[in-house]
């Protein structure tokens, strides 16, 4: 019944030509974690393909079949295309034995995923962050375990803003409508062949979503959209924008990916075992379950609410207040009166489901809700469990901090997505049991038989693919700021590819410091100008559109580009995105993360990081300070937090210099008699041995399987028609 075409043919057909072929894999998202597949679109039109973005679809869709099949020829890729499609097939619908071992009870009932954002590659542009890109990580690991599993979100047409930075550092939001024809996205229908609608009430009206199907490997991740001809103005345009909206847009949006999202998996069959909720925007999805449940079993609230309860994982995300949506109880009549009204349940009954008894104040707190109607909760690295308990305690005053109910699974990172192709290579190569794809974590201790100059080298080449994305990028601004002949010229050859190179990127909130590494600039210019030892950094990250001490920010590091001191050592890059992200972490030396500790609840641009080599120096926050040991990577300060930010602030600041001028850029400098930086090397080592299969997204998904998946599955009583 989903999506209407015949891409599912299981058969693998061997008369079908390359460019049936290419179009086949490129309508899965598993291309994107395929570097071998983006090389053969690279070949195809190296030009033509950046300029798209990398985005393999729109390349096809410039060549007629017949002019593809001749360029292919010419270029003698007819091989790569039958490899690459041959593995698709056997990818696509292969069981695993992992899933047939441990998951084998979700077989007909897969988990439900929901989330507002996901980021799976940057071409589909509904992410803003960390939050969004761990949800694109969570369904790539479930299809690379094989864990039934569903994903559904929000189609936003224009998705997340791209950013320029004008002249004066100020950042412009553009938001451009996204080409479906140009993703592996396709519209479902209902049994009768025509378009699947669904549709939510409000007290006053009816809300219309149509769905369309993703596929990300073997996981479908559906997408309700509101851009329908029978919906208002404003409804139409509920689906335009990931963010940037009021609560009122906020509350229809949750609605419709929540109650829609539910409605539209039981059209298309699909009847969940588990539902996980990733944040607390999805926490209506329990309404419409213990809805249901009562309508289809005649049995009572209580029950109901039990049953959905027993098979609902629940994720919060972070420390920060305004991660948390809060709704007014006028919205909260507004949009969710139906629903609660079928519960039996007055307006004053259910805002107590929401009530944060923390605050005075009687807004609706989706987190809340999603505390109070799961079974299973969890914060996103050990400390942030932490923080949690503390922070919902008096949800539960009968139980003490340690007995409140929320436990942790630390996040994890999509290894064949952000491991570079050059370095899965140089595994693959010398290390005989090691696979991208492995669920064996024994195999990450064979990286000390990594020849260390081998690996150098390796990560020398990604470091120049580094530098030489980032002239481009810089150049191409300045040219689109009409900038002079010599700054252009300058941006040709800005930074030093033989230089300590340290990253900082990622949402410019204020609480994650951007400019912590600044705030003394005159100890910063002995540091970064020092002749013997330079060191430059590379910046990029946008600020919520509403965002404006985060902005302000983004000025500060931009303004150091045109300061004579340091326009060779800062630069700033526009618009971060996976891309963008991807090429950071593979390239920079040292990924820097200073956010005010305890906020930052995981992070996770340190873990794709340790995948290419890059050595993390972090404060002591999210899932750094558990993986942190003295021998794989730098802190700043000791682990502690600060009730004043100021304070806190000079402290780091303090120890971020000290330790970067006393221990990071010796480190680095201290070359062997083979002129390799020897203890340097011996880290980047320790640090793949140790961190990168316990910051992986399969660890992560497996422990999600173990600790709440499985559980919350058997616990099902209830039956649901
Ligand atoms: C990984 C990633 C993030 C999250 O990184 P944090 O360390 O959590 O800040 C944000 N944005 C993009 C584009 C990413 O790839």
């Amino acid at each position: 019944m989903s999506g209407g075409n015949n891409r599912n043919n299981t058969i693998v057909r061997n008369n079908i030509t390359s460019y049936e072929k290419c179009v086949e894999f490129t309508h899965n998202l598993w291309w994107s974690w395929h570097p071998e597949i983006k090389y053969i679109f690279q070949s195809i039109s190296p030009e033509r393909f950046r300029q798209l973005n990398y985005n393999p679809i729109a390349l096809l869709r410039e060549y007629t079949p017949d002019e593809f099949e001749v360029r292919v020829k010419e270029l003698a890729l007819k091989a790569s295309i039958d490899v690459a499609y041959r593995r698709y097939k056997k990818y696509a619908f292969e069981r695993t034995d992992w899933a047939r071992k441990n998951a084998g009870v979700l077989g007909s009932r897969p988990v439900a995923y929901f989330s507002l954002e996901f980021g799976l590659h940057e071409s589909l542009p509904i992410y803003s962050g960390g939050l969004g890109v761990l949800a694109g990580d969570h369904v790539k690991s479930a299809s690379g375990l094989g864990v039934p599993l569903v994903a559904v979100g929000l189609f936003y047409q224009t998705g997340y803003f791209k950013q320029e930075i004008n002249a004066e550092g100020a950042q412009t939001e553009i938001y451009q409508k996204t080409d479906l024809a140009n993703l592996p996205y396709e519209d479902c229908l209902d049994k009768d062949g025509n378009l699947l609608i669904v549709s939510v009430q409000t007290a006053t009206e009816t809300i219309y979503a149509k769905v369309g199907l993703v596929r990300v490997g073997r996981v479908n991740l559906y997408l309700l959209n509101t851009d329908l001809e029978q919906n208002s103005e404003e409804d139409r345009a509920l689906t335009d924008r990931l963010y940037g909206g009021d609560n009122r847009k906020r509350i229809r949006q949750e609605l419709v990916c929540g109650v829609g999202g539910l409605r539209a998996l039981h059209a298309l069959g699909i009847r969940p075992g588990v539902f996980h909720l990733n944040e607390g925007h999805n926490s209506f999805v329990t309404l419409e379950a213990i809805r249901e449940e009562m309508e289809y079993t005649g049995v009572s609230f209580g029950t109901a609410a039990q049953n959905v309860a027993q098979k609902t994982v629940f994720t919060t995300h972070t420390p920060v207040e305004a991660g948390h949506d809060y709704f007014s109880r006028e919205l909260v009549e507004q949009h969710v009166k139906p629903l609660y009204e079928a519960l039996g349940m007055t307006l004053d009954q259910f805002m107590e489901y929401g009530r944060n008894p923390s605050f005075a104040s009687d807004k609706f707190c989706m987190t809340v809700l999603g505390l109070k109607l799961s079974r299973y909760a969890n914060g996103v690295s050990a400390l942030h469990g932490v923080v949690s308990r503390r922070m919902w305690k008096p949800l539960w005053p009968n139980k003490t901090e340690e007995e409140t109910p929320i436990g942790h699974i630390t996040n994890g990172v999509h290894i064949p997505t952000w491991m570079a192709w050059e370095m899965k290579v140089l595994f693959e190569r010398s290390l005989p049991d090691w696979k991208e794809e492995s669920i064996d974590p024994s195999i990450w201790g064979e990286v000390y038989d990594l020849d260390s100059g081998e690996l150098w080298e390796t990560h020398a080449e990604l470091k120049m693919h580094l530098v030489d994305f980032a002239r481009k990028r810089l150049v191409s601004r300045l040219q689109r700021l009409n900038g002079s002949p010599e700054a252009i010229e300058h941006a040709k050859h800005v930074l030093d590819p033989n230089a300590l190179t340290i990253g900082f990127a990622r949402r410019f909130a204020t609480y994650k410091r951007a400019c912590l590494v600044v705030e003394d600039e005159e100890r910063f210019d002995e540091i970064v100008n020092n002749p013997e030892r330079p060191v430059q950094f590379i910046f990029a990250g946008k600020a919520h559109p509403k965002d404006e001490p985060g902005k302000e920010f983004i000025k500060r590091i931009t303004a150091l580009q045109k300061d004579p001191r340091f326009a060779n050592r800062v630069v700033f890059l526009e618009d971060y995105d996976m891309n963008v992200a991807r090429h950071l972490v593979q390239g920079v030396d040292v990924w820097l993360n200073n956010p005010q500790r305890p906020l930052e609840a995981s992070g996770t641009s340190g873990q794709k990081a340790v995948l290419n080599g890059a050595l993390n120096f972090s404060v002591l926050d999210g899932w750094w300070s558990e993986a942190y040991d003295g021998s794989n990577g730098f802190a700043i300060s000791e682990g502690v937090s600060h009730i004043s930010p100021a304070i806190a602030n000079e402290r780091d600041n303090e120890s971020l210099l000290n330790v970067l001028e006393n221990v990071i850029v010796p480190m680095f400098y201290e070359r062997n008699e083979d002129g390799l930086p020897a203890r340097w090397i011996e880290y980047m080592k320790n640090s793949f041995a140790t961190n990168a299969w316990r910051f992986s997204a399969h660890r992560m998904v497996a422990d999600y399987v173990k600790h709440t998946y499985l559980p919350a599955a058997i616990g099902v009583t209830a039956k649901l028609p």
